[in-house]
């Protein structure tokens, strides 16, 4: 036990590797080098985990059910999902290694098979996502088969929210995230790794190089590389030691999640989902062990990270599961409230490599599916660290400009579809007052005006663009990136060529 507490209050001075930040990503990277041995390893991040994501994760191990029209129909979205796919394949492994330091009393595993629902509360981009995912199931020949929606075990939506089509998807389950961190902690803490329950105010730098870090308590932990995995405040404190370094400016996603017990009716063995919809990941329940059922979940791109929730997300969470799930949830017993901040990049895609400062390592972007992909990452983080070949695409390297994926017209027609998505799920009506065809005209012309106003030929997602129109901050904030990006086209790929090279 390497941890600094009460009875040995001393932190650590020094150390090979830094690792910032204490989610999902953060931990399995540890236990990665450690597994490697590869030097004296800390994990500096607060044991509340406040506003951190991985806390708050469902935590589906989705592939197909995560896709989108979009996921492969580019060359950088089909890398990031087979990212997934890869990451897939580490699961059984993980979970043989750290049940025996799991204490939940329920296997770390709550679920291994997914059903997919489709229903017609949202809107048309259902239908459109529902499809995209049996195609791609097709693609990579995967097992799937339809079936009633009244076969699901714990199924039992509203009459009027009932699903017309289903999907069984074996092998897409999910785990305990929280017993998951836990566990990795344990098995931290026996392997030899360092963990310290502090915040990092800043980065330490000398010259060109990182050499370490500095605590809330002014406290300094010298390392040989510091490795930033803080999640959606990553940027910030990259920006602590290199203000003006070329980022891919980084978004708040937060999220609210349930966890409840079940007091009564047939529980839910499955995962049971919708699509991606809404500018969100899908209502979804997930066994959670010892009769507990996780709702989840919302997603807003927010200006400031935090770990409130809206109470019209509270709203339409509860709602949303009642309706669409099963009407039993209403008698659910609530146990802990989850918020958490996913990380989002503006291009959506993650961010990870070393930058151009010596020494300084980042990994993140990791938006809906990072504690899913974890163990891959780890994998990828310590070859990269330790000189050998990367396991994922250079692409995402964080120094880039951002990577483009799809038109402004495509752009402004997502955003029309999950505006829609979110207009009718919420429960409000288009007609009588207008047709669902003027609402997707008024939503086309928000759009369209908002790439005027930015002036700019770069596409963002649905999200980004929803949040750069919504909010004052966030669209000054975009504006400020989209002129720099302008000013800087060929200084940025010149100095992420160098970056890469370097290593
Ligand atoms: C509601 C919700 C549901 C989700 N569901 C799923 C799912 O079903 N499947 C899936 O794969 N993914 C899911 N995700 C996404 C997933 O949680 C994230 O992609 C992933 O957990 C990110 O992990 P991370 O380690 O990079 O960041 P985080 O989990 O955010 O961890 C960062 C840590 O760094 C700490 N930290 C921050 N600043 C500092 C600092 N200055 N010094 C020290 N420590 C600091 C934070 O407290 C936090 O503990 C979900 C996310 C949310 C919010």
């Amino acid at each position: 036990m390497q941890r600094p507490n009460s009875a040995n209050p001393e932190k650590p001075k020094q150390a090979d590797v830094v690792i910032v930040g204490n989610g999902a990503l953060g931990l399995f990277l540890a236990e990665e080098l450690i597994e490697r041995k590869a030097g004296s390893i800390v994990v500096v991040g607060p044991d509340d985990r406040d506003a951190g994501a991985s806390k708050a994760a469902g935590a589906m191990l989705g592939c197909f059910g995560e896709v989108t029209a979009d996921s492969l129909k580019t060359h950088a979205s089909r890398t990031r999902f087979e990212i997934g796919l890869r990451a897939h394949e580490r699961w059984p492994d993980v979970l043989s290694r750290l049940e025996p330091y799991s204490k939940t009393g329920s296997p770390l595993q709550t679920a291994a098979e997914s059903h997919v629902v489709l229903n017609a509360i949202g809107a048309e981009l259902d239908t459109i996502n529902f499809e995209a995912m049996i195609k791609a199931l097709d693609e990579y020949g995967k097992p799937w088969s339809e079936i009633d929606p009244k076969e699901i075990p714990g199924f039992k939506p509203r009459t009027d929210a009932r699903s017309l089509r289903s999907i069984h998807v074996p092998g897409e389950g999910a785990v305990d995230a929280r017993g998951v961190l836990a566990a990795l902690e344990a098995r931290l803490d026996e392997i030899g790794a360092t963990r310290v329950d502090a915040i990092v105010r800043r980065l330490i730098k000398d010259g060109e190089a990182v050499t370490g870090v500095e605590l809330a308590d002014g406290h300094v932990i010298e390392a040989g590389t510091v490795v930033v995995a803080t999640g959606a405040s990553s940027e910030n404190l990259v920006r602590t030691a290199a203000e003006d370094l070329e980022l891919i400016p980084m978004i708040a996603g937060l999220g609210f999640a349930m966890l409840a017990k079940r007091t009564g009716g047939e529980p839910f063995r499955s995962v049971v989902r919708t699509p991606n919809r809404g500018f969100a990941c899908g209502l979804h329940v997930v066994p959670a062990g010892n009769g507990r059922e996780y709702l989840g979940a919302t997603n807003r791109l927010v200006d400031d990270i935090s770990s409130v929730t809206w109470v019209g997300d509270a709203r339409y969470l509860a709602q949303y599961a009642m309706q669409q799930l099963d009407e039993q949830i209403a008698r659910h017993e609530v146990v802990s409230w989850l918020s958490g901040n996913r990380p989002v990049t503006f291009d959506g895609f993650p961010m990870i490599g070393w930058l151009p400062l010596d020494g300084l390592y980042l990994m993140t972007g990791t938006y809906r599916d990072g504690f899913h992909c974890a163990p891959l990452l780890a994998s990828h983080v310590a070859n990269e660290l330790q000189g050998q070949p990367g396991l994922i695409d250079s692409m995402f390297n964080p120094v880039r400009r951002p990577i483009q994926v799809r038109t402004v017209e495509e752009s402004i027609e997502e955003y029309v579809v999950h505006s829609l998505a979110a207009w009718f799920e919420t429960g409000a009506e288009a007609a009588p007052q207008m047709t669902t065809t003027q609402l997707a005209a008024y939503y086309r012309t928000r759009g369209r005006e908002a790439f005027e106003h930015f002036g700019t030929d770069y596409a963002f997602g649905p999200d980004v663009l929803w949040y750069a129109e919504g909010s004052l901050v966030g669209g000054r904030r975009i504006a400020r990136y989209l002129n720099r990006l302008r000013g800087n086209a060929s200084a940025l790929a010149s100095v992420a060529g160098a970056a890469g090279a370097a290593r």
